[in-house]
């Protein structure tokens, strides 16, 4: 019996890599689907919508809080409830802090962070009425760690981390769970960008970058798959999890073990 059938769950930035890895995750076990993001728009909503599942897609930009509210709305009017919350939708750019373009810097911090805030503002009235809810925000290894030419992305998973924290702190004695997947590298169009950028710039084989970047700082040398983190966000919408609050659940390779 899949275990979130009449539950409506929101991933943010589902139309591609990790986050469509989870709404098809969590679709498979019953849950209909706001998805949201842009690009393959109706390749994504097409794969979800072949786990026989309601699946509706919402084009908000997640830098622009109105939009974001809207979304939540227009969720709950849809489905007539939210019970899921997946903070995904991530960008990332790299340069030294004193190269890093202001702009860049605002993007990031809103995209990666405050969008997290605005969607859990205006879900949990909702979910706190119903007395059930998950909130899960997909951080990364960088909210536990740094790196050098990330400053705005350590800045906002770190933030993001600590948001979890919050969130779940604020919500201890009800039915809403908030936790934080911390990932390694998973490869994706993201990631991918960062492949082709190093192949260039050391001249090297796509094939050859990928390894290096991998091997570098996971110890397992392999990458993610989008599916694993998919079914680990399932567990944690799942029965077993309901004492999970608070956490920042790294899978990464072993990376943040060393
Ligand atoms: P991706 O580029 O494949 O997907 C990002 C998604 O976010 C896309 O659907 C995109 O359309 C959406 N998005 C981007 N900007 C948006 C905006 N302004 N409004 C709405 N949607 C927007 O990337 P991914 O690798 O699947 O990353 C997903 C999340 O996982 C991100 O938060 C990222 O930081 C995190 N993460 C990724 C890795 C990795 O190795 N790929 C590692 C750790 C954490």
């Amino acid at each position: 019996m899949p275990h979130l059938k009449g539950k409506t769950a929101l991933v943010t930035g589902s139309t591609s890599g990790i986050g469509l890895a989870i709404a098809i995750g969590l679709a498979k076990q019953g849950a209909n689907i706001m998805a949201n993001g842009f690009g393959e728009i109706d390749a994504a909503i097409a794969a979800i919508k072949a786990c026989g599942v309601e699946v509706e897609y919402h084009g908000a930009d997640m830098s622009k809080p109105a939009e974001i509210q809207d979304l939540i709305e227009q969720t709950e009017k849809r489905f007539g409830t939210l019970d899921i919350l997946v903070n995904n939708a991530g960008i990332q750019y790299t340069a030294n802090v004193e190269d890093f373009p202001a702009d860049k810097w605002e993007s990031i911090i809103a995209i990666n962070l405050s969008s997290a805030f605005y969607t859990s503002h205006h879900a949990l009235p909702g979910m706190k009425k119903r007395n059930w809810g998950r909130i899960i925000n997909i951080a990364s290894v960088h909210g536990l760690v740094g790196s050098t030419q990330k400053s705005a992305y350590v800045a906002a998973k770190h933030g993001i981390v600590g948001l979890t924290k919050v969130t779940a702190l604020e919500n201890a004695k009800t039915g809403v769970t908030c936790n934080a997947i911390c990932p390694g590298w998973v490869l994706t169009p993201l990631v991918q960008k960062q492949v082709d950028a190093r192949a260039e710039r050391e001249g090297i084989s796509n094939e050859a970058a990928k390894n290096a970047l991998v091997s570098e700082k996971q110890p397992s040398g392999e990458f993610v798959a989008p599916e694993q983190l998919a079914a680990l966000a399932v567990f944690l919408c799942g029965p077993d999890a309901s004492e999970v609050r608070g956490v920042a659940w790294n899978m990464d390779g072993g990376w943040t073990a060393q």
